[in-house]
């Protein structure tokens, strides 16, 4: 089946609306981000220009197709600029109220059925934010890329109990011609994924709370015992605490049981505002940022 997107629409130029930006105009796809907060737009610009860039320096991009992916990428700060898309991805903060407000916007400023209302949200129900889009639910499904996007493989593909078995599918063949490989799980709280990761990082910052050992320690056992490619607390660097703290949060509820509960001294950096890489500083860090 084709996706038939010739526009995409993005909500949120942050770490994950700018990487599928990206990937989507480096796909032949014209997009339009919307992003509400000053600054934003800019930052997301600069990131593209590295990002890309860096393709370029490796040999894996002309600077040609730099240069067009550049040019077929559009910023509005209005919601209300975000018209003629015939595809949107929302990837704005991971929180239901505010991802269900959009959404409820979305659905009257789209009221054409056939545009595909899809989130990357990490963990919140998909039934839940397509409750928002009323009659059109149908069309909201979960597409969750992974970070950084440019260079991660996977998309979780996510229908909720409403989602029609065709747009499952468009977003399958979408995810492909983006050049990731979908994979499908159903909507649980923090699907396959963070269900499983997220544990595993919080329960990273409990470890050094009660003093098991320093972070690098903690990473670097992981790491090499385990083979990961970089250790819990640097990658929730990545990730963001706020979003970390926000996922635990979502399965605490979701899956009803407290064991998912964040970790109180993850939550105490966030209170701090270290939030990871993209503030300068959470568990290491970051003086570049
Ligand atoms: P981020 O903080 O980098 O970016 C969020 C962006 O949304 C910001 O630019 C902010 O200005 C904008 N925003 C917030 N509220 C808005 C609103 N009401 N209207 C318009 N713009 C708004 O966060 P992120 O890491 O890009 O995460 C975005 C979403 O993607 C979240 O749902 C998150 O759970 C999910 N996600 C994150 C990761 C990750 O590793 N960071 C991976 C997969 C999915």
């Amino acid at each position: 089946m084709s996706h038939g997107v010739k526009v995409l629409g993005v909500l949120g130029a942050g770490q994950m609306g700018g990487g599928i930006a990206q990937i989507a105009a480096t796909s032949g796809i014209q997009v339009k981000v919307f992003d509400a907060f000053p600054g934003a737009i800019e930052k997301c610009k600069g990131v593209h220009k590295k990002s890309l860039g860096k393709f370029v320096e490796k040999g894996k991009l002309a600077q040609s197709d730099m240069d067009a992916a550049v040019a077929r990428i559009s910023f509005t700060d209005k919601l209300e600029g975000l018209t003629g898309c015939d595809w949107i991805v929302e990837a704005v903060v991971e929180d239901v109220k505010v991802k269900k407000d959009l959404f409820t916007k979305l659905a009257a400023m789209y009221p054409d059925p056939n545009v595909v209302l899809a989130s990357n949200t990490s963990s919140i129900s998909i039934t839940d934010i397509a409750t928002a889009c009323g009659s059109t639910s149908g069309r909201v499904v979960g597409m969750h890329f992974f970070n950084p996007v440019p260079l991660m493989q996977l998309v979780e593909v996510i229908p909720a109990i409403q989602t029609l078995p065709a747009v499952v599918e468009r977003t399958v063949a979408l995810a492909s011609a983006m050049g990731k490989t979908p994979l499908k799980a159903n909507d649980r709280a923090g699907f396959i994924s963070n269900r499983v990761l997220m544990p595993m990082i919080n329960e990273a910052f409990y470890a050094w709370m009660e003093g098991v050992a320093e972070p690098q320690a903690i990473d670097g056992i992981m790491k090499l015992g385990c083979n990961f490619p970089m250790g819990p607390l640097t990658l929730a660097d990545f990730i963001g605490l706020d979003t970390c703290v926000n996922i635990m949060n979502v399965l605490a509820e979701g899956l009803n049981n407290d064991r998912y509960r964040a970790c109180p001294l993850l939550k105490q950096l966030v209170t701090a505002g270290r939030m990871g890489v993209k503030s300068g500083r959470g568990v290491y860090e970051y003086p570049a940022k």
